[in-house]
């Protein structure tokens, strides 16, 4: 485990750049803490093969790395090209033909993935395709077809994204692909599974459903990515379904604009510790790194601001997936955070805010833990937990304190690679009903072991008695390495 503690994550997507063994290793090895494996591309053999290479790569480092499966969810594309693309010029009449076979794109007209786009679109409405780089204004819906002037020209090619501007699409969030995806998903045993632009708390709910009935035990993950999702109530209610949300800037860029995506990106970030909700900040977060070595200052300084705001994790998509630079994009979101995690991040106002008490029993010994390590020199946060559950309520409290989340569950261990400040410790132990204080001495002998603490430290210890009960954290006690007692 590298002596170099940090606390904001790293999530790294897969991709052609990244998936082999070799590369797989050098980047657990560089510290990647979850891996997003990108659903729109592959069988459910290769997610398959995917996953256990990841956890074949953690084992060797002796680390826990979360799975990440994204959705592809209602994604619109254009069809293919006949000549794999063609050109556009500003002010140029171009048609979005519902009925065109789909591999018979031409100069002058192109197929859709999703028909019903031509009931969505009203006459005024515009149109961005390629993340944007595109940009078409509707004129008249005739028939099935969409006519369209192109404002914004330049090549357009084979199956690239349409988007309309300011939202409003009537797709559902959850296509027929991602329910048998959700399927593959639970049976590859993700920690964490996304969903691509849900419109409000009830498509997560539906989302949810889906994986109770396939067994799956994944958290799951709203992609706010939808111009509908961040308004109040939607992102209020999302919050509230979801078990992390993502700021999918990309999509949400072109939906919402450029300039609207950091208020917004700000805007999820305070509001999240309220709902107990972990923050993936994602998209284009070191770009550049797709064909240099290293990031541009303005890259740095974006992933900065969001270790500054409080995020959980930051992302990596292209960057690790596609470019050249994998490893060193992930080194390089490594050092920005350890850097930027010396100035001290304020406690969030929520954990100490008396109009949010807190909820259960739990998360009160959370925050006391918290308040605790932070009145005194400790060392260290333990918590026994079962769920996972402590440690997300003490993560919330944005202290600088690590905490280590001590569990035999597999699921519990894969769940907290998300959370900002927890470490994941394998305790190969269930502990029964009266047996707090073989825990306690095998905690002091462990942290020793592991060189998370030394001799006379002090550390905040959580647990729940009798031990062995989800969700029954009642009891903090502080406890000094290396005096053996109980
Ligand atoms: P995607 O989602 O990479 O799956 O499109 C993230 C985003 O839209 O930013
Ligand atoms: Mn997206």
């Amino acid at each position: 485990m590298s002596s170099i503690i940090r606390r904001t994550k790293i999530v790294a997507t897969l991709g052609p750049a990244s998936e082999s063994p070799a590369v797989l290793d050098k980047l657990v090895g560089a510290g990647v803490n979850v891996v997003r494996l990108n659903f729109s591309h592959g069988t459910p053999e290769e997610h398959q093969q995917r996953a256990e290479n990841v956890r074949a790569a953690a084992r060797k480092h002796g680390v826990v790395v979360g799975i990440l499966a994204d959705m592809q969810g209602p994604k619109i594309r254009i069809g293919k090209y006949v000549n794999g693309k063609t050109y556009l010029e500003p002010g140029q009449k171009y048609i979005i033909d519902a009925d065109l076979d789909l591999n018979a794109g031409n100069d002058e007209r192109v197929g859709i993935t999703y028909k019903e786009l031509i009931t969505d679109v009203k006459p005024g409405d515009r149109l961005l395709l390629n993340d944007g780089l595109i940009v078409m204004d509707a004129d008249a819906i005739i028939g099935r077809e969409i006519h369209c002037t192109v404002v914004l020209g330049g090549e357009l090619s084979n199956n690239k994204g349409i988007n309309k501007a300011g939202g409003g699409l009537s797709a559902e969030a959850l296509t027929e692909k991602d329910k048998e995806d959700i399927k593959t998903a639970c049976a590859i045993g993700a920690d964490y599974i996304a969903i691509s632009f849900p419109r409000h708390g009830a498509d997560m709910e539906y989302a949810r459903k889906l994986v109770r009935e396939a067994g799956g035990h994944a958290g799951l993950v709203a992609k706010v990515e939808r111009a509908e999702a961040v308004e109040d109530e939607n992102l209020k209610s999302i919050m509230e379904a979801s078990d992390a949300v993502m700021v999918a800037r990309g999509d949400l860029g072109v939906e919402i604009g450029d300039a609207a995506v950091p208020p917004v990106q700000k805007k999820i970030l305070r509001m999240a510790p309220k709902y107990n909700c972990p923050v993936i900040v994602a998209t284009q977060m070191m770009e550049s790194m797709c064909n240099h070595p290293i990031p541009t200052r303005a890259e740095v300084n974006d992933v900065a601001n969001a270790v500054l705001d409080g995020a959980d994790a930051v992302m990596l998509s292209g960057e690790s997936a596609a470019g050249k630079y994998p490893v060193e994009a992930v080194a390089a979101m490594h050092r920005t955070c350890v850097e930027t995690e010396k100035q001290r991040v304020l406690p969030s106002s929520s954990t100490r805010d008396p109009r949010y008490p807190p909820h259960s029993v739990d998360e009160c010994i959370a925050r006391q833990a918290m308040e605790t390590a932070h009145s005194m020199p400790i060392r260290a946060i333990a918590a026994f937990t079962d769920s996972g559950n402590t440690v997300l309520y003490m993560s919330r409290h944005l202290g600088d304190v690590p905490i280590y989340a001590l569990t035999p569950r597999a699921t519990t261990l894969g769940r907290v690679t998300l959370f900002r400040n927890v470490t994941p410790l394998c305790m190969d132990v269930d502990y029964g009903p009266t047996e707090a204080p073989k825990a306690t001495v095998d905690l002091k002998n462990r942290m020793l072991d592991d060189g998370l603490a030394e001799k006379d430290d002090l550390i905040v210890m959580t647990f729940g008695t009798p031990m062995g009960h989800s969700g029954g954290t009642n009891a903090m006690k502080i406890i000094r390495i290396g005096d053996n007692l109980e």
